[in-house]
């Protein structure tokens, strides 16, 4: 991970924001490479599951034809959404702070492990990844019971490191940053939600709330989406934008950031067929992922148990990724898609749902009206050729750009061994991008800085930049060139040499297999074109 980090930010992809200040935590800023990678994998989503999307086809495991449509809706929204929705009482996580380092940790998210010693037991937390928790932890207890290296065999550690949620005594633990035993507080909660305000006073009534979600712009407009378009049940709503959490505690790259940019559906059906819609989005969005390259072991499909599921849900799975930061075996989320049932639009209509009441009840207040009011509109839906009433059930696939980025950027680093231009072996590091992904789809060279080759190759480019992103570079050998191109995932590079002069020709070579052809400038073209489009592509992307 390492690695993937330092060339990211060597070669423009992302860099920590703010960083001339020193850095903001859980914020990172795209670079002029991951700006194009990150448009990439944004702008392939939306041609395939909005602008490509022919509504007239049934799908490989769709029930039947649908149609789709896009929104771009506020970040900013009426404080009562979020009351509806829930996120205003439950979007919480559960935190804790040290008395003593004054940091503030994710209850869930501190792991340790019970050590005894001198006749006292006690809990060690550590702030390390998996792969170093074992020597912090050691080197902690070592330091707590006064012990050198040495005296490490008089430690007896139980088995495992478990979760601090496992803990119920606060007054044996040993916090992350502290010497001191007992100097975490009780958790508590926190809403993830930020607050600003709006308008010139601030008072109760001036909060808004930053969404953490784009979903719930789109069920607001559900009904003016039916009332303004002809589309009709099935069909769907896609979003992309950006989201804010106030996560406790940020980590792992552009993993779990504050501020970052989500892409999701709505899909609104009939009750009577949500199953296999629920299905169909399921395998429809993994497959997406392993199109565009993520086609290994590392991409999984997890269904939740039961008791992980919402009171509301009757399915929700998670796309994963062995990403290089977590341990042996374990995955990350990539995207959730979930079956929502009636809740959203529900809630929207008749006010916050009761979570403990099956089936679903409005949420009442002591006074015993209801808790948060709903719109009040009437966001049922009528089936014209039917005439049935019913409130559509809603699938949801709901991913993240940076988290898909991030997982694309990983899957593609590579490191393998390529003769130089003397002919010896050495280490090559490139980023396999599938080309439609890649940041710069093809890079042009003039062999030399003479014989007119440089105007050649100029020309050159600017033709290709009608089509594609270009590089153009005629500094350094040939090879350190390719080199450089390599590492940024560029697919192929185009060098202008004498028989360009001569006959037009150039040499193409691939990036993966290294291979050098001679084609015409045309051919050029639409060689690169095809390969945007390559690999089991057909039936998702634009033709
Ligand atoms: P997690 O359990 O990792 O916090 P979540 O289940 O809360 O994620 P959702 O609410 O389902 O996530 O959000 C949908 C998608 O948005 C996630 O699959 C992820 O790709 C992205 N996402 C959510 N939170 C973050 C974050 N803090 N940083 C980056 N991406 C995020």
């Amino acid at each position: 991970m390492e690695k993937i980090v330092s060339l990211c930010k060597r070669r423009g992809f992302v860099y920590q924001s703010s960083e001339i200040y020193g850095g903001m935590n859980g914020c990172w800023d795209y670079g002029p490479l991951g700006v194009e990678l990150k448009r990439n994998v944004r702008e392939s989503w939306w041609q395939d599951m909005v602008t490509c999307h022919d509504d007239m086809s049934v799908l490989d495991g769709a029930p039947e034809a649908f149609e789709m449509c896009g929104l771009d809706c506020t970040i900013l929204m009426d404080p009562q959404v979020w009351k509806c929705s829930g996120h205003f009482d439950l979007f919480h996580d559960k935190m804790i702070d040290c008395r003593d380092s004054k940091r503030r940790y994710r209850h869930d998210q501190v792991r340790g492990r019970w050590v005894e010693a001198k006749g006292e037991r006690i809990f060690v937390t550590v702030n390390a990844d998996l792969e170093a928790e074992e020597t912090e932890a050691r080197q902690k207890a070592l330091k707590y019971f006064g012990y050198r290296s040495k005296d490490s065999d008089k430690l007896n550690w139980d088995v495992e490191f478990i979760c601090l949620t496992e803990v119920s005594d606060h007054s044996r633990v040993l916090a992350p940053d502290s010497k001191e035993l007992g100097t975490l507080t009780e958790p508590r909660e926190f809403n993830l939600m930020f607050k600003t305000q709006v308008g010139a006073l601030y008072d109760e009534d001036s909060v808004v709330f930053l969404r953490p979600e784009t979903a719930q712009g789109i069920f607001v407009n559900f009904k003016n989406v039916i009332d303004s378009t002809r589309v009709r049940i099935p069909f769907g709503i896609a979003q992309v934008g950006k989201s804010f959490r106030n996560e406790i505690t940020p980590r792992h790259f552009t993993f779990r950031v504050r501020e970052f940019e989500q892409m999701e559906i709505e899909f609104f059906c009939n009750p009577a067929s949500s199953q296999e819609w629920y299905r169909f989005w399921r395998d429809r969005r993994l497959d997406w992922y392993q199109r565009l390259g993520l086609s290994g072991e590392r991409l999984r499909l997890r269904e939740h148990d039961s008791d992980e599921l919402s009171h509301y849900s009757t399915g929700t799975a998670d796309i994963e990724y062995a990403f290089p930061f977590l341990a042996e075996g374990e995955f990350g989320e990539l995207e959730g898609v979930a079956h929502r049932g009636d809740f959203d639009l529900r809630s929207h209509m008749d006010g916050k749902l009761d979570p403990k009441s099956d089936p679903l009840e409005v949420e009442l207040g002591e006074d015993g009206k209801p808790l948060w009011r709903g719109s009040g509109r009437d966001l049922s839906y009528r089936d014209p050729i039917s005439n049935e009433r019913f409130v559509p059930h809603v699938i949801e696939p709901s991913g993240g750009v940076d988290r898909a980025t991030l997982a694309f950027l990983c899957e593609a680093y590579t490191e393998d061994e390529a003769p130089d231009d003397k002919g010896n072996l050495r280490q090559r590091v490139l980023l396999s991008f599938h080309p439609r992904l890649a940041p710069i789809k093809v890079a042009v060279f003039p062999l030399v800085k003479k014989d007119g080759m440089p105007d050649r190759a100029k020309a050159i480019y600017r033709e290709l930049k009608q089509y594609f992103n270009v590089f153009y570079d005629e500094k350094g050998a040939v090879g350190r060139r390719y080199r450089r191109m390599d590492e940024v995932g560029t697919p192929f590079c185009v060098t202008i040499d004498g028989d360009t002069i001569k006959d037009g020709s150039v040499t193409i070579r691939d990036r993966d297999s290294m291979e050098q052809r001679r084609l015409s400038v045309g051919e050029v073209i639409t060689t690169v074109q095809k390969a945007i489009r390559s690999q089991g592509q057909e039936g998702l992307s634009c033709p």
